[in-house]
């Protein structure tokens, strides 16, 4: 639960999949993954949670972790896959899903580049290569 990462010491970060869909021919088809990374300094219900510099900070690390864990579950596969890297609009987030907290969330959305076959084995092998990385860091599933 605890990041091993020492900038961010005393950080929880969890992640969670979801299916990634796309407007296709005017049907919702799932194209690919997103990983949401959720990421909370402070079990401080109370502590104000926009403009806190330690949440900026926490949500530009985790940007730049993801974008390195995007590029490197590509090796290889870049012509086949697709992976981006979004800092949602809405910075922080607080949901009873993840109890009292508060969280930045980053998401790492994975997507085939033929869009008819998102469940080839090119996804399924960037996406074990994602969770790896995520779980190597001590990011655990929610
Ligand atoms: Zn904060």
């Amino acid at each position: 639960m605890i990041m091993k990462n020492e900038e961010l010491e005393g950080t929880e970060v969890f992640w969670h999949l979801w299916p990634c869909y796309d407007m296709v021919q005017d049907k919702w088809v799932q194209v690919g993954m997103e990983v949401e990374l959720d990421g909370s300094h402070s079990s401080d219900p109370n502590h104000i949670a926009p403009g806190c510099c330690q949440c900026r900070q926490l949500s530009g690390e985790l940007e730049r972790f993801a974008a390195s864990v995007a590029r490197r579950s590509l090796s290889g596969m870049e012509n086949r896959l697709c992976c981006t890297v979004d800092v949602p609009r809405t910075a922080v987030v607080t949901s009873p899903r993840l109890g009292e907290r508060w969280y930045v969330p980053v998401t790492i959305t994975l997507k085939s580049r033929e869009r008819e076959r998102p469940e080839d084995a090119d996804m399924t092998r960037a996406l074990a290569q994602i969770k790896r990385a995520l779980l190597e860091r001590g990011f655990l599933e929610r």
